[in-house]
């Protein structure tokens, strides 16, 4: 059995990840904010729509969901209890969800939002983790309804995952985080070099996703809070009380917040 994982563009910069099994043309989407680029998606591909996984509830990852369920019935919808759908099975921390005799494990990634979710598919020992807002290439969600401490603690979560790890964030916003990580570290060339690369394959309409986390750990200055260079460029711009990887991080996020 070969599982593809292809993105459909929706919106302005939205991806909704799809799942697509070969041996028998079924699919799973995560967070269609949008429902007719998935239905011309699966028409096209001749693809029967059997679940959706939602990571939080904002409208631009849930908004297809009504009209989704309607034309395919069967369709199984698993989301938390407060992401505002109507759902076939809930899911929080510690949950697990089934695709085609895979597992799925549910983490709650706050600090976007509460009950944010992240969904870790094991397919013969490659983790792929769904990160809806949470983690962008580059970067990390704004922080709506969790915390700075949450988002944070999430984010240090998502780095204890082996190096190999593909993520698979739901906008296109990395080479916009990459110019704000070269704001704070002008030498590192890692940042440089991907900026040049995202900046190449979004020209051509390519996305610049998935990413694993050792590339994550290189580029992304969210995930670099307790280095040398990181700390430096932070403080360049504020001041800050202390260099504890939570006030660096917290930091960051204010001056990408005014980038
Ligand atoms: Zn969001």
């Amino acid at each position: 059995m070969a599982i593809h994982i292809r993105p459909i563009k929706a919106f302005k910069d939205n991806y909704i990840w799809t799942l697509i099994n070969d041996s028998n043309n079924q699919a799973i989407v995560v967070d269609p904010g949008q429902a007719e680029p998935v239905m011309a998606y699966l028409e096209i591909h001749d693809l029967d729509l059997t679940a959706i996984w939602i990571t939080h509830h904002h409208m631009d990852h849930t908004g297809g969901v009504a009209e989704l369920q309607q034309s395919y019935p069967m369709t199984h919808i698993v989301a938390h209890s407060e992401h505002g759908v109507r759902m076939d099975q809930s899911v929080k921390d510690g949950s697990s969800v089934n695709a085609w005799g895979y597992s799925a494990q549910v983490w709650e990634v706050a600090g976007h939002t509460q009950s944010h979710l992240a969904y870790l598919l094991d397919i013969e020992s490659q983790k792929h983790v769904f990160c809806g807002d949470t983690l962008f290439s580059g970067g990390c969600g704004r922080v709506f309804t969790g915390t700075i401490e949450e988002l944070y603690n999430s984010f240090e979560r998502l780095k204890k995952l082996p190096d190999e790890t593909l993520f698979y964030p739901a906008h296109e916003y990395t080479a916009d985080n990459l110019r704000f990580g070269l704001s704070i570290e002008p030498n590192n060339e890692a940042i440089r070099h991907s900026l040049l690369e995202a900046t190449k394959n979004v020209e051509r309409g390519i996305a610049s996703l998935p990413v694993t986390l050792a590339h994550e750990k290189q580029v992304n200055v969210f995930m670099r809070p307790d280095m040398a260079d990181t700390i430096e460029g932070v403080s360049r711009q504020v001041s800050l009380v202390d260099t504890k990887p939570l006030t660096v991080f917290a930091a960051l996020r204010e001056l990408k917040n005014n980038f």
